[in-house]
């Protein structure tokens, strides 16, 4: 677009602006942004999160693919977010497409448009972001003038519900790939070949899935007969793209006009989790663990302080204590602060194991901090079930050091509606919730805070549980009910997830191929922000459902076939299936696997990655 219309663009949106909440959202300008003059560069991505400015602004992973891609003097990389419903209703009316934060630019003049998927309630956000941005949405129907469409995320384990809107996946850890993607990009740009080439280029980068490729046929009865590669370009499987080490800390930390979901200073200490919870998604996905240098974290905040004045740092992980060198880490931080004199809070970690001393440290930072503790089931009968072995007794004794070391704060996270879950094992819930606020009366004396935190379980692609089923959410409100009851009149606040919410989660999250109609269906009814409880109508996906001609049952409540194909099976995050069967087995056995740092059982990464394993500097990995 001529330099005028963009003019034009911008002096357009400037006038309804007022009209719109929050107009910071959508004006960029923010400290540390990057603005490249659009005519200096060769390439153009537009780096898109499915949801509003407030929470993708606060994503750590679109943080980073920013500022890696922008320290490439020849690529420019822009930000795009959903506008919230009262923005979209203007630039709808008002006729004007979504644009980037930076260069005010319709999406549509990208080359490559980047699309977060973490969680799969923002599917229909991202097809409402291609329509603003007036791409096609689906990517049969894109033409050389069109950008393409790359996505990635934690969602996208499972790429088959989005896969007809996807030109390229890029699957595991983004990083590397991203800048590989952008390489292919500009030879098959030079090259003038069609798009169809570009595809097959892209396919040969490791840790690409191009869904095109790919044909997926059916049984009468629904499952799947076969996935099958239908260019010799298109690998099967598709194995996740991992790093031999985590990449360099952020560098530019950018500082948000308008207020944000998290308002600090976020460094990933550790990537990884070998303590094989089996309800995990995030814990089999992302192996194997990787730490970070202590010198790097301290580095990186220390940076990021400097450049954002924020007074808050986090450290994230799936289990920060799991961090070899937690203690010296903590002390290091501790001495970072105190050198710049501002009191800085850390937000509750998520302790899986402690030591004495690294609750002394740890309450010594932070001293009005809180203190997490996710026992995630209320038996232990239950919690071996799930491979979360730990006694009531060992439980109540962490609880008693919480206390003892002064914390006036503790949130429990339990899930309900596990596989093998009975009504004794939610009262098990409250039986336990109960205890520990009879120990917070002997030991702080009725000063502490209690909450209780239920979410309800959702069987995940790529873990033991990934056959199971979905509990009936008239059963999930019963426990819910159960907890209520017993939790009444007690000093303990209790939130709890809609069901229905975390049911929609479940269909779309072991979706297939055919989901994509689904999804399509419920956006054309109105259906956005599916993450946010007041926008959510489940009407919206019955409806779609109905349309497509697919049960939404068969998604949710079937406990599948063992020998079933299922529809991410094409996709290898290393660790392999047999592994993932043979513990769905001992689960329901109650039979535990211990934390695979004491012994390795070879779940497979190695057998993928053993290259990567040997270019890896000492000490970072921990699997042998
Ligand atoms: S290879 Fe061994 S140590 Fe590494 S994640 Fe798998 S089981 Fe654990």
């Amino acid at each position: 677009m001529p330099h005028h219309q963009t003019d034009t663009l911008w002096r357009r949106v400037e006038r309804i602006l007022p009209t719109v909440t929050k107009p910071g959202r959508y004006v960029g300008g923010e400290l540390n942004q990057v603005v490249k003059p659009w005519d200096s560069v060769s390439t153009h991505v537009a780096l898109v999160f499915p949801d509003i400015y407030d929470l993708g602004q606060s994503n750590l992973g679109m943080a980073l693919l920013y500022d890696i891609l922008n320290q490439r003097s020849d690529v420019a990389a822009e930000r795009a977010f959903s506008p919230w419903t009262d923005m979209e209703a203007a630039i709808r009316s008002a006729d004007l497409p979504l644009f980037s934060l930076e260069n005010k630019r319709s999406l549509a003049e990208f080359d490559i448009v980047g699309v977060s998927l973490p969680y799969e309630t923002v599917y229909t956000n991202f097809l409402n972001i291609l329509d603003l941005g007036r791409i096609p949405l689906r990517s049969q129907d894109r033409t050389q003038a069109h950008p393409l469409v790359i996505a990635g995320g934690q969602a996208i384990f499972n790429p088959e519900p989005v896969a007809p809107f996807v030109d390229a996946f890029v699957i595991g850890e983004g990083e590397q790939v991203i800048l590989e993607v952008v390489d292919c990009y500009q030879s098959w740009q030079t090259s003038g070949a069609d798009r169809e080439a570009l595809l097959v280029q892209l396919a040969g980068i490791s840790g690409v899935y191009i869904p095109s490729l790919y044909t997926v046929d059916y049984l009468p009865d629904g499952t799947i007969q076969g996935i099958t590669a239908q260019h010799p370009a298109a690998s099967l499987p598709v194995n996740k793209r991992i790093m031999a080490e985590l990449p360099p800390a952020m560098t530019r930390f950018l500082v948000p006009n308008v207020e944000v979901a998290h308002e600090r200073v976020s460094v990933e200490i550790m990537r990884g989790c070998t303590r094989g919870c089996r309800f995990c998604h995030a814990g089999m996905v992302n192996r194997p663990i990787r730490e970070r240098p202590i010198e790097d974290i301290l580095s990186s905040l220390r940076h990021g302080l400097d450049q954002t004045g924020y007074e808050e740092v986090s450290l994230l992980s799936l289990s920060s204590s799991d961090y070899s060198q937690i203690i010296p880490l903590i002390e290091g931080l501790r001495q970072l602060l105190s050198e710049r004199q501002v009191n800085i809070s850390l937000p509750s970690l998520r302790i899986e194991s402690f030591s004495d001393e690294l609750m002394d440290v740890l309450q010594s930072l932070s001293p009005g901090g809180g203190f997490t503790l996710a026992p995630e089931a209320g038996t232990e009968r239950l919690r071996n079930i799930i491979n979360k072995p730990l006694t009531d007794e060992e439980l109540m004794e962490t609880v008693r050091a919480v206390f003892r070391h002064g914390w006036k704060s503790l949130k429990l996270y339990f899930m309900i509606g596990h596989p093998g879950e009975t009504l004794e094992d939610v009262e098990g819930i409250v039986t336990l919730s109960r205890a520990i606020l009879q120990e917070e009366r002997r030991a702080a004396g009725g000063r502490a805070r209690l909450h209780v935190g239920v979410s309800t379980f959702i069987p995940k692609p790529h873990t033991p549980f990934q056959w199971a089923p979905f509990e009936d959410p008239a059963v999930i409100q019963q426990k819910l009910a159960i907890l209520h009851d017993g939790l009444r009149g007690a000093k303990i606040k209790m939130t709890w997830n809609d069901p229905k919410a975390s049911l929609l989660e479940a269909w779309l999250s072991r979706g297939d191929r055919r989901m994509a109609e689904v999804i399509f269906n419920a956006w054309r009814n109105g259906a956005r922000f599916d993450a946010w409880s007041e926008h959510f109508n489940l009407d919206f996906w019955q409806k779609a459902f109905a349309d497509a001609s697919l049960d939404p049952d068969f998604y949710s409540k079937r406990e599948r076939e063992l020998d079933e194909i299922l529809p991410w099976d094409h996709i290898n995050t290393g660790v392999r299936k047999t592994v993932l069967l043979k513990d769905y087995e001992w689960s329901k056995a109650g039979k535990v696997r211990p934390d695979c740092r004491q012994t390795c059982y070879g779940c497979g990464i190695l057998s993928t990655f053993g290259e990567l394993r040997l270019a890896a500097p000492n000490g970072g990995w921990k699997c042998p």
